[in-house]
């Protein structure tokens, strides 16, 4: 007997004015592969890898994203320059600008949704000019089950054009690219760049509005893995100090890499089910689990590839920020669901390039809401005229581009959380050691992992007064010793040898410290101010 053909159920854009579009409804990954390098838009690297180039933006633009306000966002969002206001009007006229360039064209389809707990489940349509964004969709969000998708009502929708070009002048954004939520409308929209990033952060702002508001739930930027027996441990840290990186370890259940939310019933979820890792520099041999996940399926962004197609990921001409996305199951060692009990260890990852942070301290209560709410990490700017400085970076929350509310409100919660469930609080600096940036070097990856799984298994309690001593500036305990590292490591001041600049560097990054935290003095309560270095210069 004949088999009939399944009838593979489609989506129509017209409610969504898009019209005439031919529609390329829940295409298989390897679908979206053939299809991106059929129309030219990538090549197959010999990992098996898509490669894709974003176009002009490799990296998030954070100036260019936008909060419409209205009656749900007008008395709740802390606008600034971080959450920058849109007009409702103005929206709606952009929406049918972009709807009307992405009608008459094949647009990629996907539903998906965020929140590996059921009782969080959000589920979103991406719709996407290319298909190597939908690919990317397809990795990062979770996917449904094939009955899921017959009965799936999508409650937000991400439209993404890259090709699209906004006019500032007409369109009340600050150029031609932007990237702007609608809570009212539960729309994310995305035109002018092709930086897969957009899709991804535009979703997590928005949990970050609704789950803290709607469901007493902690919004955080950070990883989250769990051990053998179920101990949970997350990672919080701004871009490039090591989540991806450090989460990723072979004993242990990667839970996400990114974003994750802290139920009021005691557990951490997972908000997507990919990974999107740094790939600068990447080795088998130190990073062999992600390397690893490089293969079909996956995406890479900005790379370059020699004529074999393989990539050098020394070569950073495109952008320092090359990317792979993936979805998590690239990964052999993970947790399914991605949900984990409350946190036992929290560690704040800060890649201090003024290389005066201990690589590995414990921080009181006090000292753990302090640090959460200066989210310190340092930049390394340019090598222009052989001047290395590095640079002071604060980002409240340590992701305050992604958080609509006022920072004081998610240090609340995180604080409540802490102390109600006892959870250790680690300051890590994956930074530099031995001196500056220019100096010194990058703390060896196999201390960092050393010194976090020392903290894991339980080797670094500090519960003896001869086990640690308390950082003069800094204030915090740092250990003695710890297995698997050099006990010289330890105290970067040792490291660098020369105590006089190590102090005069120390004092120099206490001050911006203290500069930062002026903000949010008069939201902090006298303890927490007291979180803060002991000692600054004058
Ligand atoms: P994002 O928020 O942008 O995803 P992330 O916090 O996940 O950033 P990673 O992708 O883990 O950051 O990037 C850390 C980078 O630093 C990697 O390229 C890693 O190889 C490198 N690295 C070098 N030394 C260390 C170290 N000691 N600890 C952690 N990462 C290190
Ligand atoms: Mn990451």
């Amino acid at each position: 007997m004949e088999k009939k053909a399944k009838a593979k159920r489609t989506v129509s854009l017209e409610n969504y004015g898009i019209k005439n579009a031919t529609v390329r409804y829940q295409l298989s990954p390897d679908e979206l592969h053939k299809t991106t390098i059929e129309k030219g838009q990538g090549v197959e690297a010999s990992s098996g890898a898509l490669a894709v180039n974003t176009g002009e933006f490799t990296g998030r633009s954070p100036q260019d994203r936008f909060i419409v306000k209205d009656k749900i966002t007008e008395d709740k969002i802390w606008w600034g320059n971080i959450n920058i206001p849109f007009d409702g009007d103005a929206f709606d006229a952009l929406y049918r600008k972009v709807t009307d360039y992405l009608s008459n064209k094949e647009i990629f389809v996907r539903d998906c949704y965020a929140c590996a707990d059921e009782n969080y489940k959000m589920n979103i349509r991406v719709i996407n000019e290319y298909p190597w964004s939908n690919l990317f969709a397809y990795n990062m969000f979770l996917r449904p089950v094939e009955e899921d998708i017959k009965r799936f009502e999508p409650e937000w929708t991400v439209v993404n054009a890259p090709g699209f070009r906004a006019n500032p002048d007409e369109d009340g954004t600050r150029q031609h690219n932007f990237a702007i939520l609608n809570f009212t409308k539960k729309i994310a929209l995305i035109g002018g760049t092709g930086y897969t990033g957009e899709i991804k952060k535009g979703i997590f702002s928005a949990l970050n509005f609704i789950l803290p508001v709607e469901k007493n739930t902690l919004p955080m930027h950070c990883s989250a893995n769990v051990g053998k027996k179920g101990d949970t441990a997350i990672f919080f840290g701004l871009s490039g100090t090591g989540k991806t990186t450090l989460s990723t370890d072979p004993n242990r259940s990667l839970i996400g890499d990114d974003e994750h939310g802290w139920t009021s019933e005691n557990s951490v979820f997972n908000f997507e089910g990919g990974c999107y890792a740094k790939v600068i520099n990447l080795s088998r041999d130190n990073e062999p689990e992600i390397y690893d996940a490089i293969k079909k399926g996956a995406i890479l962004e900005n790379v370059i590839l020699d004529k074999d197609g393989h990539v050098d990921f020394a070569d950073t001409s495109i952008t320092q920020n090359t990317r792979v996305s993936y979805p998590i199951h690239h990964i052999e060692n993970i947790k399914i669901p991605s949900i984990g009990k409350n946190p036992k260890n929290i560690f704040f990852l800060t890649a201090d390039a003024f290389g005066v942070i201990p690589p590995i301290s414990k921080l009181t209560p006090s000292q753990a809401a302090y640090h959460f709410i200066s989210g310190y990490t340092a930049k390394v700017a340019g090598t222009e005229a052989g001047v290395v400085e590095p640079v002071p970076s604060f980002s409240a929350c340590f992701g305050a581009p992604f958080m609509p509310l006022h920072p004081s409100k998610y240090a609340e919660m995180l604080s409540k959380k802490m102390i109600d469930a006892g959870v250790n609080v680690w300051l890590v600096n994956t930074g530099w050691t031995g001196g500056p940036y220019g100096i010194g070097k990058r703390m060896e990856l196999k201390y960092t992992r050393a010194m976090i799984n020392a903290v894991l298994n339980g080797d670094l309690g500090l519960y003896n007064y001869d086990d640690y001593h308390i950082h003069s500036v800094f204030g915090v305990a740092q250990p003695r010793s710890c297995p698997g590292v050099p006990t010289s490591v330890l105290s970067p001041r040792a490291t660098w040898n020369d105590d006089e600049a190590y102090y005069t560097t120390a004092f120099k990054l206490t001050n911006a410290f203290r500069n930062n935290f002026k903000k949010f003095e008069a939201h902090c309560s006298e303890e927490i101010r007291r979180g803060g270095p002991q000692r600054y210069a004058f």
